[in-house]
Protein backbone atom coordinates (compact mmCIF):
# COMPACT_ATOMS: atom_id res chain seq x y z
CA UNK A 1 0.00 0.00 0.00
CA UNK A 2 1.10 3.77 -0.50
CA UNK A 3 1.58 6.16 1.79
CA UNK A 4 -0.87 8.37 0.39
CA UNK A 5 -4.65 7.00 -0.47
CA UNK A 6 -7.98 9.32 -1.39
CA UNK A 7 -11.27 7.94 -1.17
CA UNK A 8 -14.41 9.20 -2.20
CA UNK A 9 -18.16 8.73 -0.49
CA UNK A 10 -21.35 9.55 -1.38
CA UNK A 11 -24.91 9.69 0.33
CA UNK A 12 -28.08 10.58 -0.11
CA UNK A 13 -31.25 11.00 2.02
CA UNK A 14 -35.34 11.65 1.45
CA UNK A 15 -36.45 14.52 4.15
CA UNK A 16 -38.87 13.33 6.53
CA UNK A 17 -41.17 15.97 8.89
CA UNK A 18 -41.00 13.60 11.17
CA UNK A 19 -37.11 13.68 12.32
CA UNK A 20 -34.73 16.13 13.53
CA UNK A 21 -32.23 17.59 11.01
CA UNK A 22 -28.38 16.34 12.00
CA UNK A 23 -25.79 16.75 9.93
CA UNK A 24 -21.90 17.03 10.16
CA UNK A 25 -22.65 16.03 14.00
CA UNK A 26 -24.61 19.61 14.41
CA UNK A 27 -28.02 19.59 14.71
CA UNK A 28 -30.08 22.70 12.68
CA UNK A 29 -33.26 23.03 13.91
CA UNK A 30 -36.20 24.29 12.29
CA UNK A 31 -35.84 22.10 9.36
CA UNK A 32 -37.03 18.61 8.61
CA UNK A 33 -34.48 15.96 9.16
CA UNK A 34 -33.22 12.79 7.20
CA UNK A 35 -34.97 9.56 6.85
CA UNK A 36 -32.74 6.72 7.78
CA UNK A 37 -32.09 3.96 9.75
CA UNK A 38 -29.71 6.01 11.66
CA UNK A 39 -30.01 9.47 12.43
CA UNK A 40 -29.60 10.28 8.48
CA UNK A 41 -26.38 12.25 8.98
CA UNK A 42 -25.73 12.47 4.86
CA UNK A 43 -22.38 14.02 5.51
CA UNK A 44 -21.17 11.36 8.57
CA UNK A 45 -22.28 8.70 6.25
CA UNK A 46 -19.99 10.05 3.23
CA UNK A 47 -17.11 11.36 5.06
CA UNK A 48 -17.14 7.82 6.34
CA UNK A 49 -17.58 5.69 3.16
CA UNK A 50 -14.74 8.13 2.06
CA UNK A 51 -12.62 7.42 4.68
CA UNK A 52 -13.53 3.41 4.06
CA UNK A 53 -13.01 3.92 0.55
CA UNK A 54 -9.52 5.16 0.81
CA UNK A 55 -8.54 2.74 3.07
CA UNK A 56 -10.17 0.15 0.82
CA UNK A 57 -12.23 -1.60 3.47
CA UNK A 58 -15.08 -1.64 2.17
CA UNK A 59 -18.41 0.59 2.81
CA UNK A 60 -20.49 1.65 5.53
CA UNK A 61 -23.44 -1.01 5.10
CA UNK A 62 -20.45 -3.55 5.24
CA UNK A 63 -19.75 -2.23 8.60
CA UNK A 64 -22.60 -1.22 10.01
CA UNK A 65 -25.82 -3.08 8.79
CA UNK A 66 -29.12 -1.52 8.43
CA UNK A 67 -30.80 -5.25 9.20
CA UNK A 68 -29.10 -4.60 13.02
CA UNK A 69 -31.23 -3.00 15.81
CA UNK A 70 -28.15 -2.12 17.22
CA UNK A 71 -27.64 0.65 14.34
CA UNK A 72 -31.24 2.01 14.57
CA UNK A 73 -31.19 5.76 15.35
CA UNK A 74 -27.57 5.59 16.12
CA UNK A 75 -25.55 8.76 16.18
CA UNK A 76 -23.74 8.24 12.62
CA UNK A 77 -20.54 10.53 14.09
CA UNK A 78 -19.80 7.65 16.54
CA UNK A 79 -19.62 5.11 13.45
CA UNK A 80 -17.78 7.88 11.64
CA UNK A 81 -15.32 7.40 14.96
CA UNK A 82 -15.10 3.78 14.83
CA UNK A 83 -13.79 4.02 11.25
CA UNK A 84 -11.14 6.11 12.09
CA UNK A 85 -10.17 3.81 14.80
CA UNK A 86 -10.28 0.89 11.74
CA UNK A 87 -8.11 2.53 9.51
CA UNK A 88 -5.87 3.37 11.92
CA UNK A 89 -5.53 -0.11 13.31
CA UNK A 90 -4.55 -0.27 9.39
CA UNK A 91 -1.93 2.47 9.78
CA UNK A 92 -3.49 5.21 8.28
CA UNK A 93 -4.69 8.79 9.38
CA UNK A 94 -6.70 11.62 7.77
CA UNK A 95 -4.82 14.38 6.07
CA UNK A 96 -7.86 16.39 4.89
CA UNK A 97 -10.98 15.99 3.91
CA UNK A 98 -13.51 17.53 1.76
CA UNK A 99 -17.40 17.71 1.39
CA UNK A 100 -20.25 19.11 -0.63
CA UNK A 101 -23.79 18.99 0.27
CA UNK A 102 -26.14 19.78 -2.75
CA UNK A 103 -29.81 20.70 -1.55
CA UNK A 104 -31.85 23.65 -1.59
CA UNK A 105 -32.53 24.00 1.72
CA UNK A 106 -31.56 24.34 4.94
CA UNK A 107 -28.39 27.11 4.18
CA UNK A 108 -25.46 25.02 4.74
CA UNK A 109 -23.36 28.20 5.46
CA UNK A 110 -24.07 29.32 8.77
CA UNK A 111 -23.63 25.47 10.13
CA UNK A 112 -19.85 24.83 8.56
CA UNK A 113 -18.18 26.26 11.24
CA UNK A 114 -19.76 23.91 13.93
CA UNK A 115 -19.49 20.96 11.54
CA UNK A 116 -16.10 21.36 10.95
CA UNK A 117 -15.39 21.53 14.89
CA UNK A 118 -17.01 18.53 14.99
CA UNK A 119 -15.74 17.03 12.31
CA UNK A 120 -12.24 17.69 12.87
CA UNK A 121 -12.46 16.31 16.53
CA UNK A 122 -13.61 13.00 15.39
CA UNK A 123 -11.52 13.05 12.67
CA UNK A 124 -8.30 13.42 14.77
CA UNK A 125 -7.32 16.92 12.20
CA UNK A 126 -6.68 20.32 12.42
CA UNK A 127 -10.08 22.44 11.84
CA UNK A 128 -8.14 23.53 8.80
CA UNK A 129 -8.17 20.10 7.33
CA UNK A 130 -11.66 19.73 7.04
CA UNK A 131 -13.74 21.37 3.98
CA UNK A 132 -17.67 21.52 3.81
CA UNK A 133 -19.42 23.71 1.65
CA UNK A 134 -23.32 23.75 0.18
CA UNK A 135 -24.70 23.85 -3.25
CA UNK A 136 -27.98 24.25 -4.69
CA UNK A 137 -29.33 21.95 -7.68
CA UNK A 138 -30.78 25.17 -9.29
CA UNK A 139 -34.02 24.03 -9.13
CA UNK A 140 -33.50 21.04 -10.91
CA UNK A 141 -34.66 17.64 -10.35
CA UNK A 142 -35.23 15.56 -6.74
CA UNK A 143 -32.86 17.92 -5.00
CA UNK A 144 -34.50 20.77 -6.80
CA UNK A 145 -38.07 19.78 -5.90
CA UNK A 146 -36.87 19.71 -1.97
CA UNK A 147 -37.54 15.55 -1.93
CA UNK A 148 -33.96 14.80 -0.26
CA UNK A 149 -30.36 15.92 -0.45
CA UNK A 150 -27.19 14.29 -1.31
CA UNK A 151 -23.44 14.85 -0.38
CA UNK A 152 -20.40 14.04 -1.91
CA UNK A 153 -16.99 13.72 0.16
CA UNK A 154 -12.79 12.95 -0.51
CA UNK A 155 -11.11 12.06 1.68
CA UNK A 156 -6.99 11.93 1.85
CA UNK A 157 -5.50 9.41 4.06
CA UNK A 158 -1.19 9.11 4.92
CA UNK A 159 0.57 6.45 6.95
CA UNK A 160 0.89 7.34 10.02
CA UNK A 161 4.33 8.20 11.25
CA UNK A 162 5.16 8.90 7.72
MG1 LIG B 1 -26.83 7.44 4.63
Amino acid sequence: MGSMRIGFGYDSHRFDEARPLVLGGVLIPDHPGLLGHSDGDAIAHAVTDALLGAAALGDIGRHFPPSEPQWKDVDSMELLARVVELIGESGLRVCNVDVTVITEEPKIAPNVQAMVARLSEVLRTAPDAISVKGKTNEGMGWIGSGEGMAVHAVALLERSGD
